[in-house]
């Protein structure tokens, strides 16, 4: 005890996608621009699945993410369609086919509160979006 922590500066501490975004820990970053960073989840429940991460974590979801800066989120969109399509990011199952998905709220499974997009791919079931 005795040192000040983070929250002590009166500043919020960086989630921990700006962590990786920062290279304060690391992850398998596949895709980076100035703006956003895609990566592989650490815990994957598909045989692809990457995050894509806008760099700012000024928005915690997709909903305020889509009234903020809608063409960052058309962005993440693109991004997802690029990724999908590549060998480098999709393997084996670079087709061009993916599951987008965004949780928004705990409720909902969100436990990050800095928006980012799942991106799930290789082959995927129908009526599974939960599991
Ligand atoms: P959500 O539940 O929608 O907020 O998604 C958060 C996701 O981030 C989960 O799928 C986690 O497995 C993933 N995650 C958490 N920490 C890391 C990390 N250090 N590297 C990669 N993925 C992570």
């Amino acid at each position: 005890m005795g040192g000040m922590s983070e929250q002590s500066t009166g500043a919020p501490a960086p989630s921990v996608f700006s962590r990786i975004v920062a290279r304060e820990i690391p992850a398998d970053i596949v895709h980076e621009t100035e703006t956003l960073v895609a990566f592989r989840d650490i815990s994957p429940q598909a045989p692809v699945h990457l995050l894509v991460v806008p760099k700012t974590e000024r928005y915690r979801d997709v909903v305020e993410l889509a009234a903020g800066d809608p063409a960052l989120l058309a962005e993440i969109v693109a991004t997802a369609g690029q990724l999908s399509r590549s060998a480098d990011a999709f393997g084996d199952h670079a087709g061009g086919e993916f599951r987008l998905v965004f949780n928004t709220g705990p409720s909902a499974g969100q436990t990050v509160f800095h928006v980012h997009a799942h991106v799930l791919g290789g082959p995927l079931e129908e009526g599974t979006l939960a599991h």
